[in-house]
């Protein structure tokens, strides 16, 4: 039967395997099946034609037992709710597996940002919170960037979010600007999670990154971030990019600079010249010794994956993994660095905007990127434990660490 590829469905399938090792009783098995609460809203925004068009948005919560919950909202015409529900499921079990005291949640409108003026951007940004108002708080449930969200939306949100209370809220919202309380380091802070994953994983298999190849499938705040932080922090070569519109390869390494030059310049990498095209679907298969899948979910199915040969895949991007295809990557020996701990730099670095926040006091650089390692290091090592231990993939183990901490909470509560 061709495999199901419904986000919350995977999400769900991706649960159950996990219940089952951990012989988890029915009821605290469905607790963490279905989110908690979800919220389904109509936004009216008058647009700059003099109509109003009303946007339809949703918020998951999807279970706050560790704490209040925490995930971004995405813009996306092609959202669902059972995306958002799948990704604030993954948001509960990438704060857990960091182990930062939040639960997890999502949310999303339905919209295409790239045609919107910012006049229409920023009417739509606050009549989310608006909408919202009641349900979400510092103490409640926390917002954040995710695909095709900018921290300059982040600020009108904190700003309309503020006009409720009454008075300055910073802490309601996560990834804004650095005037209005963001935090050093969180621009780049999903990359470099990522990386502190990647440079632990190739000391676990035995790979030296120097000069080792590099293929990045999408170059929005995270793949091309990637780009940079791969050949600084440890002098790799990328060989391949894409974005949204296609990719480019160019065996002998394509440089960041130049290729976010052009990137700014023409609004895309394809644009590039001194490298040959190729699909966003080749860049996948292309022989290298690192995968970054930076893009969207469901790119790596049973369909694609006995022709993937990185040996190391850092998936930055929340979802690129099927089920079928996670087991076929562990047959094959890929290493797969799951997305909820492989990406979980951007939200572990929104926990330390929100504990500045919450203190008025703001931390160097240099404090950011050492926590944010420690954390990132010790939940890679947690993971990789479970995997030796109970000798099954990075994902299965990841989902076994993070999601017996939520139970622990939920039983020490009395839920279940
Ligand atoms: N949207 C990001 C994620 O999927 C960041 C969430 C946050 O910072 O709260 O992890």
């Amino acid at each position: 039967m061709a495999e199901k590829l419904n986000p919350f469905q995977i999400a769900q399938q991706q649960l159950d395997e996990a219940a089952k090792v951990l012989k988890l009783d029915a009821a605290t098995h469905e607790m963490l099946r279905w989110p908690m609460r979800e919220l389904h809203i109509s936004i009216p925004v008058k647009m700059d034609n003099g109509k109003v068009t009303v946007f339809q948005g949703f918020r998951v919560q999807f279970n706050d037992s560790r704490g209040p919950t925490k995930g971004g909202i995405r813009w996306h015409p092609a959202e669902t709710v059972d995306t958002v529900r799948a990704l604030a499921a993954w948001m509960t079990w990438k704060t857990s597996v960091v182990d930062i005291p939040y639960g997890g949640s999502k949310g999303g409108i339905i919209c295409n940002p790239k045609e919107m003026s910012d006049g229409e951007k920023e009417r739509l940004a606050r009549g989310y919170i608006r909408a919202l108002g009641r349900f979400i708080g510092p103490e409640k449930d926390i917002p954040a960037p995710d695909v095709y969200t900018t921290p300059q939306m982040m600020a009108w949100m904190m700003d309309e979010y503020s006009k409720i209370t009454g008075y300055n809220t910073p802490g309601v919202i996560t990834g804004k600007p650095l005037p209005v309380g963001g935090s050093l380091g969180r621009g780049d802070a999903t990359a470099k999670g990522g990386m502190y994953c990647l440079r632990e994983a190739a000391k676990v298999i035995g790979l030296n990154l120097k000069g080792a190849t590099v293929a990045i499938q999408g170059y929005g705040n995270a793949g091309s971030f990637a780009h940079e932080l791969v050949e600084n922090m440890f002098g790799a070569k990328v060989v391949a990019v894409s974005d949204s519109k296609g990719g480019i390869y160019n065996k002998n390494g394509l440089k960041f600079k130049d290729v976010m030059a052009v990137k700014t310049k023409t609004g895309s990498v394809t644009n590039y010249k001194d490298a040959e095209k190729i699909s966003n679907d080749k860049l996948l298969e292309l022989k290298v010794d690192v995968l970054i899948p930076a893009a969207l979910e469901g790119v790596i199915t049973e369909k694609n994956a006995e022709r993937i040969t990185g040996k190391i895949i850092v998936e930055l991007a929340n979802g690129p993994t099927t089920p079928k295809a996670d087991n076929i990557l562990y047959k094959n020996g890929n290493y797969v660095i799951p997305d909820f701990l492989a990406n979980a730099g951007g939200v572990t670095v929104s926990y330390f905007e929100w504990v500045q926040n919450i203190n008025g006091y703001y931390w160097t650089l240099d404090e950011v990127y050492d926590r944010l390692d420690k954390k990132m290091t010790k939940a890679f090592h947690d993971v990789h434990n479970m995997r030796k231990e109970k000798k099954v993939h990075t994902r299965l183990a990841a989902y076994l660490v993070a999601v017996k901490r939520v139970v622990d909470a939920m039983k020490l509560r009395g839920w279940v």
